[in-house]
C-alpha cells in the first residue's frame, strides 16, 4: 500500500527536535519558524513535556468518558486560571475541524436555525461543517452543497446584520486573526458589533483560536484585545504541543444536553498530560512575555528586510508580504539556509509561526538569510 497523495511535500525527513530546531537523518539542524502549522508552542520535546506524557502513559494512557478523568477536571480548572473565562464550560475533543463542528453543531441544535455567517478567506478545518465555512478555492467540498453559508467581508458588519434580519443565522463564525487566510484583522468595534448583533438576532458567535489561541498572539486569546465575551471558543494546535488535543469553550448560559456531544479519544489522560504540561511552560518560562517581546523586535527588525511591502499580524502569528510570490523564496530557506516558515492563501505572504520559546538571535538568522537572498 502506498500513501493516498494528499500533500506536497519537501524532500525532508525530520527524525527528531529539541526547542525551536529540528534535525533530520543526516542530523542537520533546521530552524523551525513553522512550529510545525503554529502547533508547537513550548518548542520541540520539552522535558517538562516528555516528563508528563512518559509519566502518564505509564500510569493510565487511555480510559473512555464514561468514567471521571479528573486530568479532565485539572485542565478546565487551569485553562480557566490562563485565560480568565471563569464564565464557560470545557469540552474536549481531538482536533480544530472538530472542534468548530461542535461548536456549529451546539449552534444550530439550540438555536433550531441552520445558516451559518463565515468571512471571506475564512479557514476552519477539513470536516463536514468545518470545510463549509471555509472560503478557500482550494477546498472543495461538494458533500456540503446544501450548508447555508453566506461569506460576508472580513469588517463588513452592515453586511452581516442585513443577512441576520432574516432571522435564519444559527451563527456566526470568526478568526480575530484569520491564518491561513492571509493574518487578516478587523477593528474591536467590528469583532464588538459582531457580539451585538449575534446577541439581538439569536445567533451564536463563535470565535475560532485554534491558530491564534495557547498564547501565539501575546494574549492568551486573541479576542481579549477586543474585549468581547464569545458563546463558544474553539482551540487544537499549540494546546497540546504536537499531541492531538481539540476543544470548545461553552458559555455557561448554553445548557448541556446529553447525546449532543461526545468523542471517544476527546480529553483523553495522555493528551491532558500534554495540555496540562503546555500550560505550566507557558506561566514557568514566560512565553507570553517572551512572545510579545520577540514580537516587537521581529516588527521592528522588519524594516531591514529587502522588497518587503508589508508586515502582518500579531505576537509570533506573523505574515511578511512581498510583491511577488513567495514559493521559491521559502524553497531557497529551507535548502539553502536550513529554515522553515510557511505559506497562505495569498501567494505573497510568508507566514511565520515559530515556537513561543524563540528568541531574538533567532530573528537575527532569519533577516539575515532574507537580506541575502532579497538584496
Ligand atoms: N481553524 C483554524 C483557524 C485553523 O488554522 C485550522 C488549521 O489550520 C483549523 C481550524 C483546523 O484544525 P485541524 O487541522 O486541527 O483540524
Amino acid at each position: 500500500m502506498k500513501l493516498f497523495d494528499v500533500y506536497p511535500l519537501f524532500n525532508i525527513t525530520p527524525v527528531k527536535a529539541k526547542d525551536v530546531y529540528v534535525y533530520d537523518e543526516n542530523n542537520t539542524q533546521y530552524l523551525d519558524l513553522y512550529g510545525g502549522h503554529a502547533v508547537i508552542s513550548i518548542g520541540h520535546s520539552h522535558p517538562e513535556y516528555v516528563k508528563s506524557i512518559r509519566g502518564q502513559v505509564g500510569k493510565l494512557g487511555f480510559y473512555s468518558n464514561s468514567v471521571e478523568n479528573p486530568l479532565q477536571q485539572k485542565l478546565a480548572k487551569k485553562l480557566t486560571e490562563f485565560s480568565n473565562c471563569e464564565e464557560y464550560n470545557l469540552f474536549l475533543c481531538n482536533s480544530g475541524a472538530e472542534a468548530n463542528e461542535n461548536a456549529l453543531k451546539i449552534a444550530s441544535f439550540k438555536t433550531g436555525k441552520r445558516k451559518v455567517i463565515a468571512f471571506i478567506n475564512a479557514f476552519h478545518g477539513r470536516t463536514s461543517a468545518a470545510v463549509a465555512v471555509t472560503d478557500n478555492k482550494k477546498i472543495v467540498a461538494p458533500i456540503n452543497a446544501q450548508q447555508q453559508v453566506e461569506f460576508i467581508e472580513l469588517g463588513d458588519s452592515k453586511a452581516v446584520e442585513k443577512s441576520l434580519q432574516n432571522n435564519d443565522v444559527c451563527a456566526v463564525i470568526v478568526e480575530c486573526i484569520q491564518g491561513v487566510g492571509g493574518l487578516n484583522e478587523a477593528t474591536t468595534q467590528f469583532y464588538k458589533s459582531l457580539r451585538d448583533l449575534c446577541r439581538a438576532y439569536n445567533a451564536f458567535f463563535i470565535v475560532d483560536e485554534v491558530q491564534s489561541g495557547f498564547g501565539r498572539t501575546g494574549d492568551f486569546f486573541a479576542f481579549q484585545k477586543h474585549g468581547i465575551q464569545p458563546d463558544i471558543v474553539s482551540i487544537a494546535k499549540g494546546m497540546g504541543n504536537g499531541f492531538p488535543i481539540g476543544g470548545i469553550l461553552i458559555h455557561a448560559h448554553i445548557e448541556a444536553a446529553y447525546g449532543m456531544l461526545g468523542s471517544t479519544f476527546g480529553g483523553n489522560h495522555l493528551a491532558c498530560a500534554a495540555s496540562l504540561a503546555v500550560l505550566k511552560v507557558l506561566r514557568e518560562e514566560n512565553l507570553l512575555e517572551n512572545t510579545k517581546d520577540v514580537s516587537a523586535y521581529f516588527f521592528e527588525k522588519a524594516k531591514t528586510i529587502p522588497q518587503l511591502k508589508a508586515i502582518k499580524g500579531r505576537g509570533l502569528m506573523i505574515g511578511l508580504e512581498f510583491n511577488f510570490p513567495i514559493a521559491e523564496l521559502r524553497k531557497t530557506l529551507i535548502q539553502k539556509h536550513h529554515i522553515f516558515t510557511g505559506s497562505a492563501t495569498n501567494p505573497n505572504l510568508l507566514r511565520i509561526l515559530p515556537p513561543l520559546t524563540i528568541q531574538k538571535k533567532h530573528i537575527d538568522v532569519f533577516v539575515e538569510a532574507l537580506i541575502h537572498e532579497l538584496s
